[in-house]
């Protein structure tokens, strides 16, 4: 039933407004009853006064216990009231007089009976004076709700008296009574019309999150171009709405990466495979081939999955890094002698194009690195420096230490990379020439090397830069930390 926010806020908020409520009318029910027993009090002490005046002037000098019974009575008669009771009380505590004598004065509602002045309470009272620090008022059970009781000390005839004054408390508890039903019936209406409200204000503010569920439940993997509507930039549904199209822009964007990827992936794989296909079938079109026309597609029927492989290989290690599936296979290496190892194994292609190959290590290299990444990278570069250079040129490799780097260097002769083609190349699939790579023969190209040369770069915290290309060669250089620390890929 609580399922939906809106519920939970209504709620939560008439829960805490109930509590409110009755918190507050708790203390204003208790001020009031403090309030109207202090007038009381103070009520009290006045009759008192007058009281004692009248006592006083009664009693002139006479000096009987008669005598001041009498005063006492004149005093009760003077200042009777309604729902006021005196009692004159002598030292031991028994009662000289009490407006119980006088029956006929006692206009009150009140049922009053003598054992009201045998109660504890009411002894307390008549000495409550007498003890010090002692408050002269006292509430005194009897009646209807009791009495509010007030001691005094009174001398006559040298004798100590004690004047007790109980009003009763009656009036005070009808009124409390009163405000009581008032808060029964104000309290239910005030939190029911609360809990409309905040239900309302609830509904209101929340409409917003509808709307955009309805909107985000419209969006498919083909919509991803459709966005939030921001009702309010500044609050937080607002806020929400553009956290939420920042990251469908992000979905979006590498949606179509993808996209991007798996289109130029399936073009690169079509022209091998196109080429395989054609091969085939012209030299199975006719019987007579010479052994030499068939050893002639073989040879192109094997270069051409050759340069699948190497395209699947590629995909495939591409794929496995943006997924972070591609373990490190950290341990010490030595970057100088992995460098000349793959030179060595690259000397012959180089002979074979005419392009002279030279190098400068600095001796004593080692670093934490995934040692088949690294060489992959370099031949990469190296692959390309010596495809793109022209016979006669040079490639030339340098690796050392630069502070807490090291530095790889491949520095060729060639003709260059257009200066507006140069942001572009380490993009995947991108070849600043498509037909000139296709048309010279060569088994790479699919436009991939360098993305993966920046990606093993990267993995291995390091960077790959291209630091010059101009009409006087190309050269890529990769800076690797001394102390490169393992992670999976990246
Ligand atoms: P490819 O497989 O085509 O070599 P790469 O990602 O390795 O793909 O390189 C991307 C493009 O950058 C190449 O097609 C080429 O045009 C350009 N390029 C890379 N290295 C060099 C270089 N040393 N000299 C000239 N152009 C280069």
């Amino acid at each position: 039933m609580f399922e939906s926010v809106r519920s939970r806020i209504t709620l939560w908020y008439s829960g805490l407004f109930g509590l409110f409520l009755i918190l507050l009318a708790a203390l204003t029910y208790f001020l009031y009853w403090r309030n109207s027993v202090e007038r009381l009090d103070s009520n009290v002490l006045e009759l008192s006064d007058t009281y004692l005046t009248t006592f006083n002037a009664e009693l002139r000098d006479a000096k009987s216990p008669e005598a001041i019974r009498n005063a006492a009575r004149e005093a009760i008669i003077e200042h009777r009231f309604r729902d006021v009771v005196y009692a004159v009380v002598d030292e031991q505590g028994r009662v000289v007089l009490s407006s119980l004598d006088l029956p006929v004065i006692l206009g009150g509602s009140e049922e009053i009976t003598p054992e009201i002045f045998t109660s504890r309470e009411f002894r307390e009272l008549a000495h409550a004076e007498s003890k010090r620090g002692s408050r002269p008022f006292r509430n005194v059970p009897g009646g209807k709700n009791g009495f509010r009781g007030y001691a005094r000390a009174l001398l006559a005839n040298n004798q100590g008296y004690s004047l007790i004054i109980l009003q009763s408390l009656h009036p005070q508890h009808e009124m409390m009574e009163a405000i009581r039903h008032a808060f029964y019936w104000i309290i239910p209406i005030a939190l029911l019309l609360a809990s409309a409200g905040g239900y309302f204000l609830a509904r209101k503010s929340l409409a917003p999150v509808a709307v955009m569920a309805t909107q985000a439940r419209g969006m498919g993997a083909g919509h991803l171009s459709q966005r939030l509507g921001v009702p309010n930039p500044r609050d937080e549904l607002g806020t929400l709405a553009l956290s939420f199209n920042e990251l469908l822009d992000r979905l979006e964007k590498s949606f179509e990466q993808q996209r991007r990827f798996v289109a130029d992936a399936s073009h690169e794989l079509r022209t091998p495979v196109a080429i395989l296909q054609g091969e085939t079938e012209v030299t199975l079109s006719r019987n007579d081939r010479t052994p030499e026309e068939y050893r002639e597609t073989l040879t192109i029927l094997r270069d051409e999955s050759q340069r699948l492989t190497h395209i699947i290989e590629d995909l495939f290690t591409l794929t496995r890094a943006d997924a972070g599936q591609y373990p490190l296979k950290l341990r010490e290496v030595y970057l100088d002698e992995l460098a000349a190892d793959v030179l060595r194994r690259t000397r012959s292609l180089a002979i074979a194009r005419g392009v002279a190959l030279t190098s400068s290590m600095q001796p004593e290299l080692p670093l934490q690195a995934d040692e088949d990444l690294l060489r992959r990278m370099l031949l990469n570069l190296l692959d390309n420096a010596i495809k793109y250079t022209p016979a006669g040129g040079t490639v030339h490799v340098e690796c050392r230490r630069e502070e807490n780097s090291y530095l790889l260097r491949v520095a060729d002769s060639g003709p260059g990379i257009p200066a507006e083609l140069q942001p572009r190349i380490f993009e995947r699939f991108f070849r600043a020439d498509k037909a000139r790579s296709r048309s010279e023969g060569d088994t790479g190209g699919a436009g991939l090397g360098l993305s993966i040369a920046q990606w093993i770069a990267e993995a291995h915290h390091g960077r790959l830069e291209l630091t010059r290309s101009d009409g006087s060669g190309t050269s890529f250089t990769a800076y690797l930390p001394a102390s490169a620390t393992e992670r999976s890929s990246g």
